[in-house]
């Protein structure tokens, strides 16, 4: 049966659903709020010339059906890239995942002899809690690692201390220490012997030669190409079940036609707050206190030389609120207009109506370059441009209490057999792009059974799905 469908966002899940569906032959209306760009937090942002991202977007996966999904798209205009990232710690570069060798040689050895004992020391009297990231990390890096490479940047990320954010950040995030491999590791560098395993996700990553926004440009022209609709600007305020079926209200006063089935992408929190007829006073209350990181990126353009050849630098140094900066032109040459041309993005986490995010594009421009000296890390004053853009909703926040909340509205809405959460906001996960793609898979597959069979709640709930490893 043909069906239309709702849909709401034009980012990696929003728009992956609307191909899936239009290529099965249904109606597809897609509503994004942002007037010019689809890919959401995926999208890549155009300024005179020069192209960036909202953070570096690595394209890798462990599910063949995402990697087929992209490279099908993408084909020769994916390229495979060698990763470069380093910390700025204590005003020295030093490998990211860190590498023991230069633990040794760049520090100091009393720090690094710190480490080591520090580290066997919690393997020989483990600590018994490991319900907050404190305690998860310290449980398995100890404290000194802990300290030195965790502790003031995880800090900065959400803005809370570590023993109030939940384990699962570093459960999905950060794997076992694997201390045989390290050492096995450290003894071939110190001995030069050539390590021929096969390349693994740390070392290496896909990337589109123009950047995460190509491949959902791509998508929106074949969705609209298979007769979908995608409507710029349409922020969607609130959805209305009326028989059995959904309609949805935008900002502007604008009702959309009845669908049979709608498929969110928004925030959970807003979308919770917008379902008519309202959810009962619990869940709204559960909603309420969920909560989102938000992320500015500053992002400068010149002309001249190209001062570090890193994809992206950690920046570990009290001396500025700078989190991390990016260097475009590294990630693909075609993000800059020319080979002499460089971008940065420098990348700062703060809370929606915090100070820092009331800053003016001009003071935070200003703030950017006084951090680029501070740090030593060389600009030019030819063709000198910026761009400012600030995500408001860029991390859903994991704290002490997020999960039992999160299950009580999953509760509510499964009880909807036409109402898809998906993605990362959507269901307030910290997704990456193939998993915001493969909720989009499954969503999709469920409207087409007419029945909720398969769960997107449960993609990236493997804590064997480990993103990458820090140490
Ligand atoms: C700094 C940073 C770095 C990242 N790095 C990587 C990486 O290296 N690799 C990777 O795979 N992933 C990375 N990600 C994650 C990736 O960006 C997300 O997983 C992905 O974009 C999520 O897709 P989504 O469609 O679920 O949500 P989003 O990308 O958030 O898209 C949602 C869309 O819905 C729209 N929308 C929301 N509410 C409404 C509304 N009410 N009405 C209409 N439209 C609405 C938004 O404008 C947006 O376009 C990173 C994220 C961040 C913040």
């Amino acid at each position: 049966m043909k069906k239309t469908v709702i849909i709401i966002g034009a980012g990696p899940a929003g728009l992956t659903s609307a191909l899936l569906l239009a290529r099965e032959g249904h109606d597809v209306i897609v509503y994004e709020s942002d007037k010019e760009y689809v890919g959401g937090l995926s999208r890549t942002v155009l300024h005179n010339g020069y192209r960036f991202d909202i953070g570096g977007h690595r394209f890798f996966t462990k599910e063949k059906v995402v990697s087929d999904f992209w490279e099908k798209i993408l084909q020769d205009d994916l390229l495979r890239r060698k990763r470069t990232s380093r910390i700025f710690y204590k005003k020295t570069f030093l490998s990211y995942p860190l590498n023991p060798a230069e633990l040794i040689f760049k520090l100091n050895p009393l720090e690094t002899a710190g480490f080591i004992l520090s580290f066997f020391k919690v393997k020989m009297f483990p600590r018994k809690r490991k319900d907050n990231f404190e305690n998860w990390i310290i449980s398995n890096f100890g404290q000194k690692l802990y300290q030195a490479f965790f502790q003031s940047y995880t800090e900065k990320v959400w803005g809370m201390e570590c023993s109030k954010i939940s384990s699962d950040w570093a459960v999905q995030r950060i794997n076992n220490l694997n201390i045989t491999a390290l050492i096995k590791k450290t003894l071939m560098q110190l001995l030069r012997i050539k390590n021929n395993d096969i390349k693994s996700l740390i070392e290496e990553f896909d990337y589109p030669k123009l950047g995460p926004g190509m491949l959902w440009e791509k998508v929106r022209d074949e969705v609209e190409a298979l007769g979908g609709t995608i409507v710029m600007g349409a922020k969607v305020n609130s959805i209305h079940q009326i028989n059995a079926q959904w309609k949805v209200s935008l900002s502007n006063g604008e009702e959309s036609p009845l669908a049979n089935d709608i498929i969110s992408t928004a925030p959970l929190r807003e979308l919770i707050k917008g379902i008519n007829p309202q959810p009962p006073d619990n869940i709204l209350k559960a909603v309420e206190s969920f909560s989102y990181r938000s992320f500015v990126t500053v992002a400068i353009m010149f002309r001249g030389r190209n001062h570090f050849p890193d994809n992206w630098i950690y920046i570990h140094d009290p001396r500025v609120k700078v989190g991390r900066i990016q260097n475009y032109g590294n990630w693909s040459a075609a993000m800059t207009p020319g080979l002499d041309c460089v971008c940065y993005g420098l990348e700062y986490f703060c809370q929606r109506d915090d100070d820092f995010w009331k800053l003016t594009n001009e003071e935070l421009f200003e703030l950017a370059k006084k951090e680029l000296d501070i740090l030593g890390l060389k600009y030019s004053q030819e063709e000198l441009d910026y761009k400012v853009i600030k995500s408001p909703y860029a991390y859903p926040i994991y704290d002490l209490s997020y999960k039992e909340r999160l299950i009580q509205v999953q509760e509510y809405l499964n009880q909807f057999s036409n109402l898809h959460p998906i993605g990362r906001s959507g269901l307030h996960r910290y997704n990456n792009q193939d998993h915001s793609i493969k909720t989009a898979m499954l969503a999709s597959e469920n409207i087409r059974l007419g029945h909720k069979k398969f769960n997107p709640w449960k993609v990236n709930q493997d804590a064997e799905y480990i993103e990458e490893i820090k140490l």
